[in-house]
């Protein structure tokens, strides 16, 4: 049981960084990443293990884990779109592997090359690669339904089909699944109903996450619908980096600082100290210059005698 009501996934490093052209020097990453974790931020998704020449942002991922590896009390994530990924996280030490399952299928084979049957054979390889390490060495697995609220591609997503996908992957030896809102198009209606199918199906301690985007202005909205209804794990990035180029004006993923001020303000505590979260931000901003930094708390400042949630 987490000592937190709520745990914060920080997903900037991965998700947001991936999305801009600018390449962030190692160095700044790990000033980042090390005051990411002193303001108390319990996981961070550090990289993904995908090609360099595919995403040169990410080139130093494993690096970043071993840097991370060195830090007390933090879960270190990485994504890995494949076995090949997989293969090449295991040489370092992760404590979570994610693999982006695109419920749309044309989703899948634009962004992976693969239709859904080749990814459940990756997703059942990685499981099977991930047995033959000792207990205490085997990182948690999770199956990301990605576009699972709605595809830029394919439109709308039947919900049918997102929790037969989570079945799936169970079944293919996920640990758990995450449900991921990966265009930005889904409401909180959806949010509270998708949970609870996904629950029906593959029982309530097998989805604990959600990873949402700011694209339509609803990110917050729907984290608070998903916390309502159970969820424990948000990811969000801080700063929102990232944005979105169909969007612009809105943040990448949801925005750190926002949502912790938000869940904090209600009284769920999340473990993070404001005054460290803002100086994490300062560094990023000047690690990155030229890119916009959202977030609306970092700005505002956080009210008269705020107290966090204890
Ligand atoms: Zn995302």
């Amino acid at each position: 049981m987490s000592a937190y009501d709520i745990e914060i996934s920080e997903v900037g490093p991965r998700d947001g960084l991936q999305s801009i052209s600018t390449i962030m020097p190692t160095k700044d990453k790990i000033k980042w990443i090390n005051a990411l974790a002193a303001a108390g931020i319990p996981e961070i998704e550090v990289g993904s293990f995908v090609p360099a020449k595919v995403l040169p942002q990410l080139a130093d991922t494993a690096d970043l884990v071993d840097h991370a590896a060195t830090l007390k009390n933090l879960n270190i994530a990485v994504l890995v779109p494949n076995f090949r990924g997989a293969q090449n996280a295991l040489k370092t030490r992760p404590t979570k592997i994610s693999i982006p399952f695109s419920v749309s299928e044309t989703h899948s084979l634009r962004n992976v090359k693969r239709n859904h049957e080749q990814m459940l054979a990756e997703v059942k390889q990685i499981a099977e690669f991930i047995r033959t390490f000792p207990i205490d060495q085997r990182p948690k697995f999770e199956g990301g339904l990605a576009t699972a609220f709605g595809c830029t591609l394919e439109g709308s997503i039947s919900e049918d089909k997102v929790v037969s996908i989570a079945e799936a992957l169970m079944e293919a030896g996920c640990d758990e699944v995450g449900l991921s809102d990966t265009t930005g198009s889904g409401n909180p209606a959806q949010v509270q109903r998708l949970v609870k199918k996904v629950w029906a199906a593959v029982g309530k301690q097998n989805l604990t996450g959600i990873h949402l985007h700011n694209t339509r202005g609803q990110g917050l909205a729907n984290a608070l619908a998903a916390v309502e209804t159970g969820i424990t794990t948000v990811d969000s990035s801080m700063g929102g980096i990232g944005g979105c180029p169909a969007a612009p004006g809105a943040s990448g993923n949801i925005v750190t600082e926002d949502l912790v001020f938000m869940l904090e303000s209600m009284g769920l505590k999340t473990g993070i100290d404001f005054e460290a979260l803002f100086e994490a931000r300062r560094i990023l901003a000047e690690a990155l210059p030229n890119e916009p930094l959202y977030g609306f708390t970092p700005d505002a400042g956080l009210p008269k005698g705020f107290q966090r949630a204890c």
